[in-house]
């Protein structure tokens, strides 16, 4: 085998790598060695020339390496193979899949040492996501290990094109391996739900507050509920699961509103259904007429310059929904704004609340589900934050 192109670091740069981050930034650069392909696995060395992994290289990213591994191995058929052994090995330390879950996200891009890959199982299928080129050059390896690996009929493939176009490969959204299907029936902590891949957000549901819903729950019953941004429906049939009093389940998406209507339907759960946008649908509400709200919007700071018109929908939204809680009423409020960060989450609804002229407490503060797994460091990759609020 020839030797691959080695990525040589700047002086002191090497640091996190070592620690265990996954990213290279192109300014960390000090030379590159031979001639490396977009796509292309290379060596990184620090400055001295010791070995610290090898990953992917893409010089039109802006970050041109992302490590897939700390050994000096070969990044080939046996090795997806390993990652998604591993993978399923932590998985299944965490409980997942189990009777009573079925949809859960198997691997976690750099949380598994496969960065651009992300792997969601629904039941008897999986969707993959690819957003890098060093992942996309290598699909039909990767999906040979993913049938091989895993117990599924159906293998689905969300390419976005947002990240395609960046990084330089063609974007999918198909049914990749197995049999031709739409939709896939999933348990989610015993609820029924079909997720549906290639016309849903993401890779069809979102995993990620999978545990967040599961509390939101316990907080449920006699409560009066409004879960807005309620895609599938997910807070509101664990709300009514809990035992919820009566619930309001509000999206723009009139699919989303058709898929809460056919979920409610199918877990023999009642649940009021609008098809409305959050800010208009807050600003008409009764004052004080809740006693439990999620609110679970999109990302609003896309890029940095998003920032500061983010942090005023934030606070505006916030301010909305704590206006519509009654005393003693819970708020749960969430940002998977990645330029977000924590503190600044938690300012925001401290700004909100001000605005509404109402007083809050946090008494949870909660990420992503167990299975989204990261390196310790890799604060890039910690993208959701969401606070359970005690309103006053
Ligand atoms: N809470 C959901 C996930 C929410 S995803 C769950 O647990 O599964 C965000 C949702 O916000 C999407 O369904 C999207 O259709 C909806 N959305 C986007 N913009 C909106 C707006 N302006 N008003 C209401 N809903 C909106």
């Amino acid at each position: 085998m020839a030797t691959p192109p080695q990525i040589v670091l700047r002086k002191g740069r090497a640091r996190p790598l070592w620690f265990g981050h996954p990213w290279v930034y192109a300014n960390a650069i000090a030379r590159t060695d031979g001639e490396p392909a977009a796509g292309d696995v290379v060596s990184l060395v620090d400055h001295d020339g010791r070995l610290i992994g090898r990953g992917f290289y893409n010089p039109r990213s802006q970050i041109p390496i992302r490590l897939c591994t700390r050994a000096d191995e070969p990044v080939d058929a046996a090795f997806f193979r390993k990652r998604i052994q591993r993978a399923r090995a932590a998985r299944s330390r965490l409980g997942l899949p189990s009777e009573s879950t079925t949809a859960y996200r198997l691997i976690n891009s750099e949380g598994d040492d496969l960065p651009g890959l992300v792997v969601d199982v629904y039941g008897d299928a999986a969707v993959a996501q690819v957003t890098t080129l060093g992942i996309a050059n290598r699909r039909n390896e990767i999906f040979d290990a993913l049938e091989a690996e895993l117990p599924i009929k159906t293998l689905f493939e969300i390419s976005p094109a947002s990240y395609a176009e960046l990084e330089g490969f063609a974007p999918a959204s198909r049914v990749a391996r197995g049999a031709q299907r739409t939709s896939i029936p999933v348990l989610e902590n015993g609820i029924a739900l079909e997720v549906e891949p290639l016309s849903g957000q993401k890779t069809g549901m979102f995993i990620d507050q999978r545990e967040t819903r599961a509390r939101v729950g316990t907080l449920a019953r006699g409560a009066r509920v409004l879960d807005v941004y309620a895609y599938a429906g997910g807070f509101a049939l664990a709300a009514a699961r809990g035992g919820a009093a009566a619930i309001t389940a509000v999206d723009s998406s009139a699919r989303a509103v058709a898929r809460i209507e056919a979920h409610a339907a199918q877990n023999g759960a009642k649940i009021g259904a609008v098809e409305a946008d959050a800010f208009r649908y807050l600003e008409t509400t009764t004052p004080k007429s809740f006693d439990l709200i999620v609110i679970d919007p999109p990302k609003f700071a896309r890029a940095r310059k998003d920032l500061e018109a983010a942090r005023k929908g934030y606070e505006r939204l916030n301010a909305l929904a704590l206006q519509a809680a009654a005393p003693g009423a819970v708020l749960v409020t969430c940002s998977c704004s990645q330029n977000v960060d924590a503190e600044t989450f938690e300012r925001i609804v401290a700004a909100g609340a001000k605005q509404a002229g109402r007083e809050v407490r946090i008494f949870e503060r909660r990420g992503p589900a167990a299975d989204h797994l990261l390196p310790p460091g890799f604060t890039e990759g910690q993208y959701l934050k969401v606070l359970f609020c005690y309103v006053v």
